[in-house]
């Protein structure tokens, strides 16, 4: 079979055209191959804000990376450095310590260098002003450690990277999917056995990068490893991440790696359909519950909606969602709140009730009324005084309350209520295939499989039980760059 490629790339999501692009720099010939239809490229990166979360020394540092912003803009913004040892410490934090310590820390000390070799490569960036600052007198207080987005979200990220490939001269082909890795009597990878519309066929290269996502969109894999229920949690992106490329690698004998049982998922809205729209996109998600308060069917509350900024509890919430009856909660505002609410709660896709009373709120969106009302007395009572700041962690919680609230209580007392009803959406999952610091993938017997590489959802090992907003996009960069480089210089002997 000749080698018409150097690389191919599988998945022309954000890790795979990293990966496409770093690899045609070396001046590989590449081909992508991506399952869905051109309508549908861009995978779960398309779904996104386009959120990224770097290290950074300085504001000045952060200015010059988005080039464009007027004088009046950084007056109005207030910026806490993000250095490398917080991003370090919120990874290890927020995955209770299980994340890989080379990875994480290659992820961080890469991160600014990556976004640099984006923007280089078209990728614009804007300060996230809507969704992760908070207007304090006159200024934009950015909190969270994640401050810029590409420009036009996730959907303008795609554009941009798929822009910046077709300039560079890299072929892509949708309704392309792989199905199988070819491999010689040594193992090496050889190339991918492809189907389309018109039939099967291989197609040989000297390298595979598989980028293909994880397994959310695969109903049967998440009830296996996921556990009980999780074939009933939506699926905030896209349908075409079913596992292939992770089936694909353990079937040439790669090593099952990271939190198979974990996955990112948030809380999102109860009518939302069972795979990402297009149209919406993450707006179907209700991130803005640090505000208010959480509770489910019976009229409980179950976690503390104020422990931490919502970038470092919005995952583990969407699991605590899954657990309620019927994989059901609300989230409940008062009129004091409601106009700092993230623009997702004003979309015209969502379920919500509002009413003058506590009772009339609860019967309308069907919680038992004796039991809500128990709890928004006693929490009430629990509030304890002190100067209410949603900017910071301003430890204006609740005293002799189980679960607390920690931060950002103030009495639910300023009627009409309002409440928004939400379910677990499944962004992506955590076990996967594991690579080396080149993105190679390893074996069952610790080796490097010569020839193939991983970046993106379907690597395991960097996050386990949460993860920092901003994470995913930033780390399938970093290995989607390595990756695409490592392939393409080992292809071409350097
Ligand atoms: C709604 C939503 C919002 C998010 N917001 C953010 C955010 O703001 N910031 C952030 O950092 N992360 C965010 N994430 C996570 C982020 O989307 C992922 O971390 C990232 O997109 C993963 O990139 P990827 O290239 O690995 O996967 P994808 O972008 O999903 O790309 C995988 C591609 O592989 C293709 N594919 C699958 N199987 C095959 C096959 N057999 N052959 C060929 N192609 C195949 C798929 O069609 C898809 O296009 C969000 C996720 C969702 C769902």
């Amino acid at each position: 079979m000749a080698t018409a490629y150097d690389v191919i790339v599988v998945g022309g999501g954000n890790a795979g055209m990293c990966a496409a692009l770093a690899a045609r720099e070396q001046g590989a010939r590449i081909l992508v191959l991506e399952k869905a239809p051109e309508a549908w490229r861009g995978g779960n990166g398309f779904f996104t804000a386009g959120g990224f979360r770097f290290a950074f020394k300085s504001f000045e540092e952060l200015c010059e990376l988005v080039g464009d912003l007027s004088d009046e803009e950084k007056a109005s913004m207030e910026v806490d450095p993000y250095t490398e040892d917080q991003f370090y410490d919120d990874l290890m934090r927020v995955t209770e310590d299980c994340a890989d310590p080379d990875m994480a820390m290659l992820v961080v000390r890469e991160s600014q260098a990556t976004v640099r070799w984006m923007r280089d490569r078209g990728i614009r960036w804007i300060p996230m002003f809507g969704r992760q600052a908070y207007k304090v007198g006159n200024k934009f207080r950015f909190w969270g450690g994640l401050v810029l987005e590409a420009v036009g979200g996730g959907p303008g990220l795609i554009d941009m990277a798929y822009a910046s490939a077709a300039k560079a001269g890299i072929e892509a082909r949708f309704e392309a999917k792989a199905t199988r890795l070819l491999a010689d009597d040594r193992g090496a990878v050889t190339g991918v056995v492809v189907r389309t519309p018109a039939g099967t066929e291989p197609v040989a290269a000297r390298a595979v990068v598989l980028a293909a996502g994880g397994f959310e969109a695969n109903p049967e894999m998440r009830t296996r490893y996921l556990g009980r229920n999780w074939e009933l949690a939506r699926v905030r992106g896209t349908p075409y991440n079913t596992g292939d490329a992770i089936r694909m690698a353990l079937e040439i004998g790669a090593l099952p790696w990271g939190h198979w049982s974990g996955c990112h998922s948030v809380q999102w809205d109860l009518n939302a359909p069972w795979h990402g729209d297009r149209k919406v996109g993450d707006n179907f998600q209700k991130h803005s519950y640090p505000l208010g308060l959480m509770v489910n069917l019976q009229g409980e509350r179950f976690v503390d909606e104020g422990a931490d900024f919502r970038n470092y509890t919005y995952v583990k919430y969407g699991r605590a969602v899954i657990e309620q009856p019927r994989r059901t909660a609300f989230q409940i505002f008062d009129q004091k709140v409601l106009h700092l609410l993230r623009e997702e709660y004003r979309i015209r896709e969502v379920t919500k009730a509002e009413d003058a009373t506590l009772e009339g709120l609860a019967r309308k969106l069907e919680i038992d009324v004796e039991g809500f009302v128990r709890t928004v007395t006693a929490y009430n009572t629990a509030v304890q005084p002190g100067t209410y700041n949603p900017a910071v962690k301003d430890g204006k919680g609740t005293r002799g309350l189980t679960p607390p609230k920690s931060n950002w209580a103030l009495p639910l007392d300023a009627p009409p209520y309002v409440g928004y009803a939400v379910t677990t959406g499944i962004s992506f999952t955590f076990g996967g295939l594991k690579i080396t610091e080149r993105a190679q993938v390893v074996d069952c017997e610790q080796r490097p499989i010569p020839g193939l590489y991983a970046a993106g959802e379907l690597v395991g090992g960097l996050f386990y039980h949460n993860y920092p907003g901003g994470a995913g996009l930033m780390a399938g960069s970093v290995f989607g760059r390595t990756a695409g480089r490592a392939a393409a210089q080992a292809t071409l002997g350097r």
